[in-house]
């Protein structure tokens, strides 16, 4: 077998040169499990980054894609339309929350992020309210890497390096080890932080703010799930004000809560939501801005006739490859019930099996809703913020793909994912974790 050649790539998101020392190659994959190329299964604990909601090498969306790719790769999308595009906007429109009726596509998460910004200004001009140009964001946040989601944001490192180009403050975050720990479900304690909002509204003049961006529950900043009655409270002080509130389900969206979209689950509408990932079972990288009637009417009806109302859009908005893989993601979630899974028994055997582990001295919290979760550690002096990546390398090792984050242990495991799965990946991280120092 010949070495690979790592030189050449440089790696997102990862210290190139530990990896590169000993790369962790995975081969192949299928359902829940990953093969490394010596044919080792490692569960796949985190379904990639979030993102593989139905399980891995679904044969249904290669026969999509590739289907598609013969029939029609691709086709401008300025100007020109492909029927495919509209169909899966109809049938994607049907799974949003109610008034949510119009989608405009990019490649990805953060190109949904900073379409939604961008969709938010417009909305604030059309309107006559050009003043409003800044953005409400909450710490650990993460809403991509572009330059409008690092700004909104909340993950220091993200921005540090590069400024903070769009105007933006940031609510409190809501983790709260100490009053909440061991929560099953939503925290109780927290719910005054939205308050946070009418601040920055009272600093700010509701006259400068386009609009609110919050993830439903943070994902990359943790797992880090809503007060009671939080997100409640933030849509009220956003209609008290008139500003558009944003939500980003980019990881909490199709099915991972038990819900299509958080904002069900939680029964809280957006103006505008974000998704990706799991909108293709990240099979062909697709973004979307899924916006209510009252955004797309202002801004359609305030450019003249025949003029574009809108001066945005990707050469691969609506690619046929994606809407073809989301098309027949969709036709999985239904046919398995995919997307109400997680608030069943399923989601209930992950809640008491990850809870399970809070009797282990160095877990100090567990966090739990649906099909995500994490498990705090206690990190040794030294090691504080990146605890987590020390047990994720050691979780790989022992069979178990779980996502470090400062220093937690944080999982979505694909929504197919068996009650005797969790019970190996949660056997697992017991070893693990006693083992840790
Ligand atoms: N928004 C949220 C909430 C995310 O979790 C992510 C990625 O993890 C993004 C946006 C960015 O998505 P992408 O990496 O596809 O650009």
């Amino acid at each position: 077998m010949s070495e690979l050649n790592t030189n050449a790539f440089w790696m997102p998101f990862t210290p190139n040169r530990t990896f590169k020392a000993a790369p962790r190659i995975v081969e192949r994959a299928e359902g829940i499990y990953l093969y490394d190329k010596s044919g080792r299964k490692i569960i796949d604990a985190t379904a990639g980054l979030w993102c593989s909601n139905a399980g891995h090498c679904r044969s249904e969306i290669a026969d999509a894609i590739s289907e598609q790719a013969r029939k029609l790769d691709y086709s401008s999308i300025f100007n020109f339309g492909h029927e495919l595009s509209f169909e899966y906007a109809e049938r994607l429109v049907q799974y949003t929350p109610d008034g949510l009726n119009r989608v405009f596509f990019g490649n990805s998460g953060s190109e949904a992020v900073e379409s939604a910004l961008k969709i938010a200004l417009q909305y604030q001009r059309a309107r006559g309210k050009g003043t409003r140009t800044m953005f409400i964001g909450r710490e650990k946040g993460y809403h991509g890497v572009n330059f409008g989601g690092i700004s909104v944001g909340g993950i220091a490192p993200n921005y540090q390096s590069f400024g903070q180009p769009v105007k933006a403050n940031h609510l409190r975050h809501t983790l709260d080890i100490e009053r909440n720990a061991f929560t099953r479900g939503l925290p109780e304690h927290g719910l005054e932080l939205a308050e946070d909002l009418e601040r920055l509204v009272t600093f700010h003049g509701a006259d400068q703010i386009a609009a609110v961006i919050v993830e439903p529950f943070s994902g990359a900043g943790g797992v880090v799930l809503p007060p009671k009655g939080y997100l409640k409270r933030i849509r009220e002080i956003c209609d008290q004000h008139d500003l558009l509130l944003i939500f980003d389900e980019v990881i909490s969206g199709w099915g991972r809560t038990g819900s299509p979209f958080a904002s069900q689950e939680w029964d809280v509408t957006p103006d505008m939501m974000t998704s990706a990932k799991g909108i293709t079972n990240a099979t062909v990288p697709l973004g979307a801005v899924f916006v209510n009637d009252k955004i797309y009417n202002t801004v359609m009806d305030a450019a003249a006739e025949g003029m574009v109302e809108f001066f945005h859009g990707y050469t691969y908005s609506a690619h046929p490859v994606a809407c073809a893989a989301g098309m027949a993601t969709l036709d999985i979630y239904d046919r398995e019930g995919l997307l109400t899974r997680a608030s069943g028994d399923i989601g209930t055997h992950w809640e008491n099996a990850l809870h399970s582990l809070a009797d282990l001295d160095n877990v100090i919290d567990v966090r739990n809703y649906g099909l995500v979760g994490a498990i705090e550690l206690r990190a040794p002096e030294g090691l504080k913020g990146r605890f987590g990546g020390k047990a994720s390398a050691l979780a790989w090792d022992a069979g178990v793909m779980a996502r470090g984050i400062g220093d937690a242990l944080c999982m979505s495991p694909p929504l197919i994912v068996e009650a005797h799965e969790i019970d190996t990946i949660v056997n697992t991280l017991r070893e693990v974790i006693s083992g840790l120092a």
